[in-house]
């Protein structure tokens, strides 16, 4: 039996499934997916993070005696191919994303396919209310899942080793049209070109940030809060491309809560990821309308775009944030909720365009994280406030970057400027700061609008 080991977003060998069962000839492979490939552009960062990813696994199973083979092209032509060539079966780790789920099917319908359970702690639809129907509200679904949460979710996969295929593993086989072409392993010959940036976790291991981790969980709820201090783990990206197992991530929580380490609220994130892989999976329409019933006319206004997206809205915490996010990849998540809330509330646009701008941003994006917030924040989302929230940018500001530490590393213009000036939305209409725009809207009339707005559209019962 010949059998295909499918890595997509668990580059590594330690305590991965898909490794685990020994078979008697096995080819290992990564695919670069046309399909998906085609929503990036050609210097993105991402790309380079993920072609240095799929060749570090490479020389992980390398030193443990196997290899990776590297694909270019649509899963499906190459599964045909593989096939062919006397492979009957694949292995790979489930992915529950609507696009992820119909491939998955597609290739099942080519070759025998057995896939494993990884990236999650639960599968989406483990979690129930005692009337068997997914949850909609975190609270709840946090107390279940805590309670449910034993050894068996956590279990170590060993690593076993199995005889490789007879393979050209030198070679990025590109397959296309029903035609092979072979080239030298690089990211030019998959049509991308290397491009680093400065994103703090790409370039470090998942060991030693959970190292930093450890020095800073005690103090994370009250730390995590404030964007100059810096102290959330930074492991989004390594649990998006499964650097890290999220098993062994929640092991080692688990470790420190036995050594006395605070641990309760970091797990709590944790389990947010796993809400919103339920709720995604549970509740499909999510990813491209409203969760809730509700209709609202967005005005879209593309110049407001335009600045919210570079960070020229003259609000200096939104304008921080978004900097920070097209330098690096990254964006702390009280500044998420901040500029997303900024986006739909003060410049009235539709959350489906702050969640694409993100998707193609984020190294860590996540499909259900993501979409599940920015409906969060746009209120058309999972939510257990009775009202419209709409955060007060000035007061965020004022709260979490108290004497604009933060805003003043990303947005320099302010730099000789007082943190109260910087907090106050009537000096930023009245001053002039060189090389800085004014205040695209006042907060105070955008916010009334909004929630007139949406109390107006809203059909059904928030509480629903
Ligand atoms: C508008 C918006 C968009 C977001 N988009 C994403 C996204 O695409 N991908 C993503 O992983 N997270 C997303 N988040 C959640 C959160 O902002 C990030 O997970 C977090 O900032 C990542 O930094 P960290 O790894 O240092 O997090 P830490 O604070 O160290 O948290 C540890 C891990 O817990 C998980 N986590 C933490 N907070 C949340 C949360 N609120 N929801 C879901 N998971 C959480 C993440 O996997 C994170 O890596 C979004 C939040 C908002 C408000």
């Amino acid at each position: 039996m010949k059998t295909v080991f499918w890595f997509r977003r668990d580059f590594r060998i330690e305590d991965n499934p898909v490794l685990a069962a020994p078979c008697e000839i096995c080819l290992p492979i990564f695919i670069f997916d046309k399909n998906i490939l085609g929503d990036f552009k050609a210097n993105d960062p991402r790309i380079t993070f993920i072609f240095n990813k799929v060749k570090k696994l490479k020389n992980d199973l390398m030193k443990n005696g196997m290899n990776l083979a590297i694909f270019y092209g649509c899963p499906d032509e190459i599964f045909r191919y593989l096939k062919k060539e006397g492979y009957n079966k694949v292995i790979f780790s489930q992915d529950y994303t609507r696009r992820s789920i119909e491939r998955d099917r597609q290739i099942s319908e080519i070759i025998d396919t057995t896939i494993v359970r990884d990236n999650f702690l639960f599968h989406p639809s483990e979690i129930k209310k005692n009337d068997g129907t997914p949850y909609k509200m975190f609270s709840p679904f946090y107390r279940t899942a805590k309670n449910k949460m034993d050894e068996s979710q956590l279990i170590k996969f060993p690593f076993n080793y199995s005889k490789i295929a007879g393979f050209n593993y030198d070679n990025i086989y590109i397959i296309e049209n029903n035609e092979i072409i072979k080239k030298p392993i690089s990211i030019e010959n998959i049509g991308f070109v290397e491009n680093c940036v400065d994103n703090f976790a790409a370039d470090k291991s998942p060991e030693y940030l959970c190292e930093r981790l450890k020095n800073l969980i005690n103090n994370y709820e009250s730390n995590r809060e404030y964007p100059a201090l810096d102290e959330t783990s930074h492991l989004g990206v390594h649990l998006r491309f499964g650097t890290i197992s999220i098993r062994e991530l929640v092991r080692f929580v688990k470790s420190l809560k036995e050594d006395g380490f605070q641990t309760e609220t970091f797990m709590k994130q944790l389990l947010w990821r796993e809400f919103f892989n339920s709720v995604l999976y549970n509740f499909p329409h999510s990813e491209f309308e409203n969760f809730k019933d509700v209709e609202i006319p967005w005005e879209n206004d593309l110049k407001f775009f335009e600045h919210w997206k570079n960070g020229t809205t003259g609000v200096p915490i939104v304008d921080a944030a978004m900097r920070q996010l097209n330098k690096t990849g990254y964006m702390h998540n009280r500044l998420r909720m901040v500029v997303a809330s900024f986006l739909t509330k003060d410049l009235h646009t539709d959350w489906r365009w702050g969640e694409e701008y993100f998707k193609q941003k984020l190294f860590d994006y996540e499909a259900s994280s993501n979409i599940g917030s920015w409906q969060w924040a746009a209120s058309t989302g999972c939510d257990a406030q009775p009202y419209f929230r709409v955060f007060n940018p000035y007061r965020q500001a004022e709260k979490f970057d108290k004497d604009a530490e933060f805003i003043k590393k990303w947005v320099p213009e302010l730099q000789s400027f007082k943190a109260g000036d910087i907090h106050s939305e009537d000096k930023l209409f009245e001053i002039d700061v060189k090389n800085y725009t004014r205040p695209v809207c006042r907060h105070e009339t955008e916010s009334r609008k909004s929630i007139e707005l949406f109390r107006i559209h809203f059909k059904t019962d928030r509480k629903a």
